[in-house]
Protein backbone atom coordinates (compact mmCIF):
# COMPACT_ATOMS: atom_id res chain seq x y z
CA UNK A 1 0.00 0.00 0.00
CA UNK A 2 1.43 3.64 -0.80
CA UNK A 3 1.71 5.75 2.34
CA UNK A 4 -0.05 8.43 0.56
CA UNK A 5 -3.51 6.78 0.04
CA UNK A 6 -3.40 5.76 4.01
CA UNK A 7 -4.74 9.03 5.90
CA UNK A 8 -5.12 8.55 9.93
CA UNK A 9 -6.55 9.96 12.38
CA UNK A 10 -5.58 8.84 16.06
CA UNK A 11 -7.47 9.48 19.10
CA UNK A 12 -6.19 11.76 21.71
CA UNK A 13 -4.19 9.42 23.66
CA UNK A 14 -1.92 8.28 20.71
CA UNK A 15 -0.08 11.93 20.34
CA UNK A 16 3.24 10.13 20.69
CA UNK A 17 2.05 7.12 17.64
CA UNK A 18 0.56 10.11 16.20
CA UNK A 19 3.77 12.44 15.76
CA UNK A 20 6.04 8.87 15.13
CA UNK A 21 3.41 8.42 11.98
CA UNK A 22 4.18 11.68 11.04
CA UNK A 23 7.96 11.34 10.90
CA UNK A 24 7.45 8.28 8.57
CA UNK A 25 5.60 9.86 6.35
CA UNK A 26 2.01 8.98 7.27
CA UNK A 27 -0.59 12.54 6.85
CA UNK A 28 -2.06 11.35 10.19
CA UNK A 29 -3.84 13.66 12.14
CA UNK A 30 -4.17 13.73 15.65
CA UNK A 31 -7.74 13.98 17.39
CA UNK A 32 -8.52 17.46 19.79
CA UNK A 33 -8.77 16.37 23.28
CA UNK A 34 -12.22 17.92 23.42
CA UNK A 35 -13.80 15.70 21.01
CA UNK A 36 -16.31 13.34 22.30
CA UNK A 37 -15.91 9.41 20.64
CA UNK A 38 -18.89 9.98 18.26
CA UNK A 39 -17.14 13.26 16.93
CA UNK A 40 -14.14 11.91 16.39
CA UNK A 41 -15.70 9.02 14.50
CA UNK A 42 -18.07 11.31 12.58
CA UNK A 43 -14.47 13.20 11.81
CA UNK A 44 -12.50 9.70 10.33
CA UNK A 45 -15.38 8.79 7.98
CA UNK A 46 -15.77 12.20 6.92
CA UNK A 47 -12.50 12.64 6.05
CA UNK A 48 -11.74 9.37 5.29
CA UNK A 49 -9.16 8.60 7.70
CA UNK A 50 -8.24 5.11 9.43
CA UNK A 51 -9.41 5.26 12.98
CA UNK A 52 -6.73 3.98 15.48
CA UNK A 53 -8.18 3.88 19.40
CA UNK A 54 -6.83 2.52 22.70
CA UNK A 55 -9.91 3.06 24.20
CA UNK A 56 -12.15 -0.31 23.75
CA UNK A 57 -15.40 0.50 24.59
CA UNK A 58 -15.31 3.25 21.34
CA UNK A 59 -13.66 0.83 19.24
CA UNK A 60 -16.52 -1.80 19.84
CA UNK A 61 -19.24 1.62 19.44
CA UNK A 62 -17.28 2.51 16.30
CA UNK A 63 -17.47 -1.14 14.77
CA UNK A 64 -20.95 -1.45 14.94
CA UNK A 65 -21.44 1.67 13.33
CA UNK A 66 -19.47 0.84 10.47
CA UNK A 67 -21.04 -2.74 10.60
CA UNK A 68 -24.45 -1.13 10.67
CA UNK A 69 -23.55 1.67 7.72
CA UNK A 70 -21.72 -0.86 5.87
CA UNK A 71 -18.75 1.11 6.15
CA UNK A 72 -15.07 -0.48 5.25
CA UNK A 73 -13.91 -1.71 8.99
CA UNK A 74 -10.39 -2.12 7.71
CA UNK A 75 -10.35 1.62 8.52
CA UNK A 76 -10.30 0.75 12.39
CA UNK A 77 -7.51 -0.33 14.39
CA UNK A 78 -7.83 -0.88 18.02
CA UNK A 79 -4.46 -0.88 19.97
CA UNK A 80 -4.60 -1.84 23.54
CA UNK A 81 -1.00 -1.53 24.08
CA UNK A 82 0.86 1.52 25.86
CA UNK A 83 4.13 1.26 24.49
CA UNK A 84 5.20 2.77 21.05
CA UNK A 85 6.96 -0.42 20.26
CA UNK A 86 3.91 -2.30 20.66
CA UNK A 87 2.01 0.24 18.48
CA UNK A 88 3.93 0.21 15.79
CA UNK A 89 3.96 -3.61 15.91
CA UNK A 90 0.07 -4.09 15.79
CA UNK A 91 -0.11 -0.77 13.12
CA UNK A 92 2.41 -2.60 10.61
CA UNK A 93 0.68 -6.01 11.01
CA UNK A 94 -2.71 -4.22 10.48
CA UNK A 95 -2.12 -2.33 7.18
CA UNK A 96 0.27 -5.07 6.15
CA UNK A 97 3.45 -2.72 5.85
CA UNK A 98 6.75 -3.89 5.71
CA UNK A 99 8.50 -1.40 7.33
CA UNK A 100 11.80 -2.26 5.28
CA UNK A 101 10.12 -0.46 2.45
CA UNK A 102 10.04 3.09 3.56
CA UNK A 103 11.76 5.37 1.39
CA UNK A 104 13.82 6.57 4.33
CA UNK A 105 17.33 4.81 5.06
CA UNK A 106 18.92 6.37 7.99
CA UNK A 107 20.70 9.40 7.97
CA UNK A 108 21.13 9.03 3.98
CA UNK A 109 17.54 9.18 3.56
CA UNK A 110 16.90 11.35 0.49
CA UNK A 111 14.53 13.33 0.17
CA UNK A 112 13.18 13.54 3.58
CA UNK A 113 9.92 11.92 3.50
CA UNK A 114 8.40 12.79 6.99
CA UNK A 115 5.45 14.97 7.36
CA UNK A 116 5.62 17.75 10.03
CA UNK A 117 5.56 16.39 13.34
CA UNK A 118 4.25 19.70 14.94
CA UNK A 119 1.20 20.42 11.91
CA UNK A 120 1.37 17.30 9.61
CA UNK A 121 2.36 19.47 6.74
CA UNK A 122 4.63 18.49 4.04
CA UNK A 123 8.56 19.50 4.36
CA UNK A 124 10.57 21.06 1.73
CA UNK A 125 14.49 21.22 1.02
CA UNK A 126 16.16 24.51 2.20
CA UNK A 127 19.99 25.90 1.57
CA UNK A 128 21.21 26.21 4.84
CA UNK A 129 22.21 29.99 4.01
CA UNK A 130 18.54 30.81 4.06
CA UNK A 131 17.59 29.14 8.15
CA UNK A 132 21.56 29.85 9.81
CA UNK A 133 19.81 32.34 11.81
CA UNK A 134 17.31 30.28 12.88
CA UNK A 135 19.21 27.82 14.21
CA UNK A 136 21.60 27.16 16.88
CA UNK A 137 25.30 27.89 16.22
CA UNK A 138 25.90 24.53 17.47
CA UNK A 139 23.75 22.47 14.75
CA UNK A 140 24.31 24.63 12.25
CA UNK A 141 28.30 23.81 12.31
CA UNK A 142 27.00 19.99 12.18
CA UNK A 143 24.70 19.32 9.87
CA UNK A 144 24.09 20.76 6.20
CA UNK A 145 21.31 19.09 5.30
CA UNK A 146 17.74 21.10 6.27
CA UNK A 147 14.12 20.99 5.80
CA UNK A 148 11.51 23.47 6.79
CA UNK A 149 7.48 22.66 7.00
CA UNK A 150 5.99 24.44 4.46
CA UNK A 151 3.13 25.09 6.08
CA UNK A 152 3.50 29.28 6.26
CA UNK A 153 1.89 29.44 10.01
CA UNK A 154 4.25 26.83 11.40
CA UNK A 155 7.87 27.04 9.62
CA UNK A 156 9.28 24.21 11.73
CA UNK A 157 13.14 23.76 10.66
CA UNK A 158 14.25 19.77 10.86
CA UNK A 159 17.45 18.47 10.79
CA UNK A 160 18.71 14.39 11.00
CA UNK A 161 20.37 15.04 14.37
CA UNK A 162 21.84 11.95 14.33
CA UNK A 163 20.83 10.68 18.48
CA UNK A 164 17.12 11.48 17.45
CA UNK A 165 17.20 9.51 14.38
CA UNK A 166 18.98 6.49 16.40
CA UNK A 167 16.09 6.67 18.54
CA UNK A 168 13.80 6.20 15.77
CA UNK A 169 15.26 3.70 14.02
CA UNK A 170 15.72 1.32 17.60
CA UNK A 171 11.89 1.65 17.87
CA UNK A 172 11.37 0.81 14.51
CA UNK A 173 13.48 -2.20 14.53
CA UNK A 174 11.89 -2.90 18.18
CA UNK A 175 8.48 -2.75 16.53
CA UNK A 176 9.53 -5.28 13.40
CA UNK A 177 10.91 -7.44 16.03
CA UNK A 178 7.48 -7.36 18.00
CA UNK A 179 5.14 -7.85 14.41
CA UNK A 180 5.03 -12.02 14.93
CA UNK A 181 3.70 -11.74 18.61
CA UNK A 182 1.01 -8.79 18.49
CA UNK A 183 -2.49 -9.73 17.55
CA UNK A 184 -4.31 -8.19 15.54
ZN1 LIG B 1 4.59 22.26 10.51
Amino acid sequence: MEKKDCKILVDAMFGKLGKFLRILGFDTKIADNALKDPKVMQQAIRENRLLITRDEPFYITAKNHYEKEDLNEDKLIYIPHQDLEHQLAVFFKSMDIDPSEFKWKGPDIKPFDSNCTKCNSDLEKVPKQQIISEIPKGTSKRYNNYWRCTNPKCHHIYWIGTAHWEDIFKKIKAAVSLMDEVEI
